[in-house]
């Protein structure tokens, strides 16, 4: 029931009010004084007021003013009911806050409209000031949620990066440094991914971060950082001595397996600890030193830590520094391709040739491949790159083809970036089509690595390789997983046995057992062998007699340019000058 107090020094007045408002019923209340209405506001919480103007003590105008000086109230119609006429008298009431008037006497039919019309207002400020409530509310809690998604990671439910970033900036400001952050990365989560699917990689991510946080302090913070990478920020640590403990501690706790689907699944970490100095400024900044101690920690192997230092920020300035120059050598066409022959050991012909990027540095001169393709498969510029070789090569293979040697094979290297790139048959398939080269006398070479990280679509790929009739051959091998399981599960041509193990054969030593062995299983698999980085005729006797068929190495050429290759000259050499073991 709406409630309205009437304000009047005479209660005559009130019950001339009261009874022309019987109906509809309201709640009437009455205050003889204005002081006495404002003391009676929160017992009676009017609706609306109606106030007489000329009263004793305080006038009706000054405590209209009051009333709608009070924030709680100051939303409260008030009408003035007065007997006053004049226009000055009446302009007074607006300046005070009034919002309407009656006059004297009052008419019955009048003071029910006039309420009825305060009374339709008041409602609708009130349902104006529940609708504002509700949408304040809803934005409170959106702006909770948003905070939550951006300050927790959704899978593992640990905090995100940038609630750490958050964390660190208070400790960088408040000059705080007797702290450490420790980062890990997952050894080759990619595998797992790879192998198991998305959905088991998750399960492992999840069980990873489980325990990781029981080995958390009260106080320190564990927070995923990305994919495969979690970070610890610990508190009151001084120097690198007291912080071993606990990375030895972590380091072993992935000594015990994980039970994932129903699957046991070893996974080890590598770690990079940056140390708070005052040196600091950036929250940024510590966190990219962890990470850059923790690619340190990776180049030396799985399961390994470092502690940042100087030199690896200098390290990794010229990393970057390589980067933007092997993007400016792509422009430039700086890369040019090598050559180096394969030759049949049966009948010691030159058989094809592999080819083999080099940098033709303006500054540096030739730069070989090891030196810039780790990077170039990080930054993905492998993938032009490595097209740019393939066309040089099949481009120069059509040159021969048409010089007339028509039996001449290419090899060309695929790196794993290639492999895993959604243009990588298209770009092939259009190579092919520009230099006219015959797919039949094109082979691909992909290392072990590069198949087992996507065991599924290196399956699809290298199908849709074969059916072009492109060969395969699994590059390094005996490097890698040396899986020989693997093999049958994928269509290849050729096995090419990394020089590794040709370096060192000898009669009846472990290489030679190896050997002895890939060449058996290539045979049983009709896989075509060739051996790597021959430098010797006795490593080339050692071969012949294992019955490996191909070679290729420094015994019998380096890798050249073009402009050096006669392939006349190639040709007519005796290999057979070393003397042909009988088989
Ligand atoms: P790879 O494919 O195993 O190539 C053979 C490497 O062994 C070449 O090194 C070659 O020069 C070297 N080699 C050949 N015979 C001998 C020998 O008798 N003794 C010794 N010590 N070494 C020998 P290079 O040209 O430095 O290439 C290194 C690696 O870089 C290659 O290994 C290949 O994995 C990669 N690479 C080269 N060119 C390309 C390319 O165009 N694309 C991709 N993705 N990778 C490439
Ligand atoms: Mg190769
Ligand atoms: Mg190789």
């Amino acid at each position: 029931m709406p409630s309205i107090l009437i304000v009047d020094d005479e209660p005559d007045n009130f019950d001339v009010i009261e009874a022309l408002l019987s109906e509809p019923t309201y709640e009437l209340h009455y205050s003889p004084s204005g002081k006495d209405a404002i003391a009676a506001l929160d017992a009676v919480q009017p609706d609306i007021i109606l106030m007489d103007v000329m009263m004793p003590g305080l006038d009706g105008i000054e405590v209209c003013q009051r009333i709608k000086a009070m924030p709680k109230w100051h939303a409260v119609p008030i009408v003035m009911v007065t007997a006053l006429s004049a226009k000055e008298d009446l302009a007074k009431c607006l300046a005070a806050g009034a919002d309407d008037f009656i006059s004297k006497p009052v008419n019955g039919l009048e003071l029910r409209s006039r309420v009825r019309s305060m009374l339709r207002l008041r409602q609708q400020h009130q349902e104006l000031l529940a609708f504002n409530a509700v949408l304040e509310e809803t934005v409170q809690q959106r702006t909770a949620e948003l905070q939550t998604i951006i300050h927790q990671d959704s899978l593992t439910k640990l905090p995100s990066r940038m609630f750490l970033l958050q964390k660190l900036a208070e400790l960088v400001q408040a000059g705080e440094s007797s702290f450490a952050v420790v980062y890990l990365d997952c050894d080759q989560f990619k595998l797992v991914n790879g192998s198991f699917g998305y959905a088991v990689g998750n399960q492992l991510l999840q069980a990873i971060a489980t325990r990781l946080q029981t080995y958390l302090s009260p106080g320190d913070l564990l927070v995923r950082v990305g994919e495969d990478e979690f970070c610890f920020l610990l508190h009151q640590v001084k120097t690198e001595s007291t912080l071993i403990p606990f990375i030895q501690t972590i380091l072993q706790s992935f000594n015990e397996p994980f039970i994932v689907a129903n699957c046991e699944m070893f996974m080890t970490v590598c770690m990079g600890i940056a140390l708070g100095s005052s040196v600091y400024q950036q929250p940024e900044e510590l966190l990219q030193h962890a990470d850059t101690a923790m690619y340190k920690a990776k180049l030396q192997g799985k399961g390994c830590y470092q502690f940042f230092k100087r030199q690896m920020a200098l390290a990794m300035l010229s990393r970057l520094t390589l980067e933007s120059d092997l993007q400016r050598a792509l422009e430039h066409r700086e890369f040019v391709t090598y050559y180096q022959p394969i030759i049949s050991l049966k009948t010691q012909k030159i058989c094809g040739f592999e080819a083999l990027v080099r940098w033709k540095h303006p500054d540096r001169g030739m730069v070989a491949p090891g030196e810039f393709i780790p990077c170039m498969e990080e930054t993905g510029l492998i993938v032009p790159v490595g097209m740019v070789v393939l066309r040089q090569a099949c481009q120069q293979l059509r040159i021969w083809q048409q010089q007339g040697w028509t039996e001449l094979t290419m090899s060309v290297n695929l790196s794993v970036r290639q492999f895993t790139c959604p243009t990588l048959l298209a770009d092939i398939d259009r190579i092919l089509v520009e230099t006219e080269v015959d797919p039949a006398y094109l082979k691909l070479e992909i290392t072990e690595s590069a198949i087992m990280e996507n065991a599924q679509m290196a399956i699809a790929i290298t199908e849709e390789l074969r059916s072009r009739h492109i060969q395969i051959s699994i590059d390094d091998f005996g490097t890698g997983y040396s899986s020989l399981g693997y093999l049958h599960r994928f269509s290849v041509d050729n096995l090419k046995i990394d020089r590794s193990f040709v370096n060192q054969i000898r009669a009846g030593n472990r290489n030679y057992q190896v050997v002895n062995t890939i060449v058996a299983l290539s045979q049983q698999l009709e896989l075509a062998v060739i051996a790597e980085g021959i430098e010797t005729t006795q490593q080339l006797q050692w071969l012949q007699q294992l019955g490996c068929e191909f070679g290729q190495g420094y015994l019998f050429s380096k890798p050249l340019p073009v402009s050096e290759i006669d392939l006349n000259k190639l040709y007519s050499i005796e290999f057979s000058l070393y003397p042909l073991v009988e088989s």
